[in-house]
């Protein structure tokens, strides 16, 4: 090594201008190393704790064993978008084109940032609904936007079409849906949809609609995909996740459904962030997916699972707030006894270290400090793990 060229490369180092300068690691990535040096039970981060369907796994291996192990098509297989059209035209009723309208993603999370590449010019607004997913806000700043943070309202998390019909300016670019909604359970009835359709009709605001839990939705209530209502698909990036759907998070693969005109933009960028997603767990989805049972059995599914949980959180002091769909269910610890006083991040980690069981703090969800007491539990698991960590709940939680 050249020691005049290590001292010039030293001194020319400035330290670097962060683009996200207030952001640190994900509270998903913290809350289950926490979990895991504590020897805790992760109910945090929203992943099963078992494995989806031997029969996907096994049409992965075939993929493989059969040669399909080389670059697809840009916008993913032909097999998995054609077999995406078919479910969202058997689900919506609406017909998306496979070859211009549907593109393959690594998963939910490129699905929204491509978008927001896509569409997002310096200084354009971009409206979020808070308490929101965590990676909306960062997107919207990497691609140069500025967030605009609207509350869905306080005690209930519904949207307040007044307050967003007020935050729409002529700089806003697009609004960021997510129903069922994480964290909060909710799930936008009909009338809502309608109404934001309504809202958004004679206006140029693009919809990125995060719909990854269409598939958990409880107690008759149904999902509302944008592409049921023709004032919101046409202005739509329509998203979702097979990790969500079919139990393999870590496959990371999910889709945007979106208007040509749209698509064609999207995938110029999505060509030079991925370019493109793994074969064969394409094609084994693809192979899957022609049974709808799956899928459409996931809501009694989970349903079962929430039950049980919310059964025995009856006999804890955290009070259950309604969960609608999604596999999350939120709690308020108002009245838990030595620990009411803490913050929900504090409130989580003394959960994680002194309870044995990690959950996301609410907090985590909103850009400033917000006074809820309310955390929110995954409960994608095993009965056997709900039951263990509703054991330690009911002892220490009184
Ligand atoms: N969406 C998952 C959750 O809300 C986490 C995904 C992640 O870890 N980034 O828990």
């Amino acid at each position: 090594m050249n020691a005049t060229f290590t001292q010039a490369s030293a001194q020319a180092l400035t330290p670097l201008d962060s683009r996200l300068p207030r952001v640190g690691t994900t509270i998903f990535s913290t809350m289950s190393a926490l979990a895991q040096a504590h020897g805790a039970i992760n109910l945090g981060q929203g992943f099963p704790d078992f494995d989806g369907d031997p029969a996907l796994v096994e049409a992965v291996h075939a993929a493989m064993r059969d040669g399909h192990n080389q670059y697809p098509p840009m916008p993913g297989t032909v097999a998995l978008r054609e077999a995406i059209a078919a479910k969202i035209q058997a689900l919506s009723g609406r017909t998306y084109r496979p070859d211009s309208e549907i593109t393959v993603t690594a998963g939910a999370t490129q699905a929204i940032f491509t978008a927001l590449q896509a569409i997002v010019h310096a200084g354009d607004e971009v409206i979020v609904l808070e308490p929101c997913y965590d990676s909306y806000a960062p997107n919207i700043e990497l691609a140069g936007g500025k967030v605009v943070r609207v509350p869905l309202t306080s005690n209930s998390y519904r949207p307040d079409f007044k307050a967003i019909a007020a935050a729409i300016t002529p700089r806003t670019r697009a609004i960021i849906v997510n129903t069922p909604h994480n964290p909060s359970a909710t799930v936008w009835t009909a009338a809502e949809m309608q109404a934001l359709a309504d809202l958004l009709r004679d206006t140029q605001v693009l919809l990125i609609s995060d719909e990854v839990y269409e598939h958990m939705v409880f107690d008759g209530h149904r999902h509302h995909s944008s592409a049921e209502f023709p004032a919101l698909a046409e202005r739509a990036f329509i998203v979702s996740s097979f990790g969500k759907t079919y139990h393999v998070t870590g496959w990371k693969v999910g889709f945007v459904a979106a208007p040509a005109a749209l698509s064609v933009e999207f995938r110029k960028v999505h060509q030079f962030n991925v370019f493109t997603v793994n074969t064969p767990m394409q094609l084994g989805l693809a192979h899957y997916m022609a049974d709808p049972r799956p899928y459409l059995g996931l809501s009694d599914f989970y349903q079962a699972k929430r039950d049980l949980f919310a059964q025995g959180l009856a006999d804890t002091a955290l009070r259950t707030l309604p969960c609608a769909g999604t596999y999350f269910q939120c709690v308020d610890y108002g009245a838990v006894e030595n620990a009411s006083h803490l913050d929900p991040v504090a409130f989580c980690e003394w959960l994680t270290r002194e309870v044995g069981v990690a959950a996301i703090p609410i907090s985590a969800f909103y850009a400033t400090r917000n006074d809820a007491k309310v955390i929110r539990f995954c409960f994608a698991k095993k009965d056997e793990t709900l039951r263990q960590a509703l054991a330690l709940l009911q002892k220490r939680l009184r």
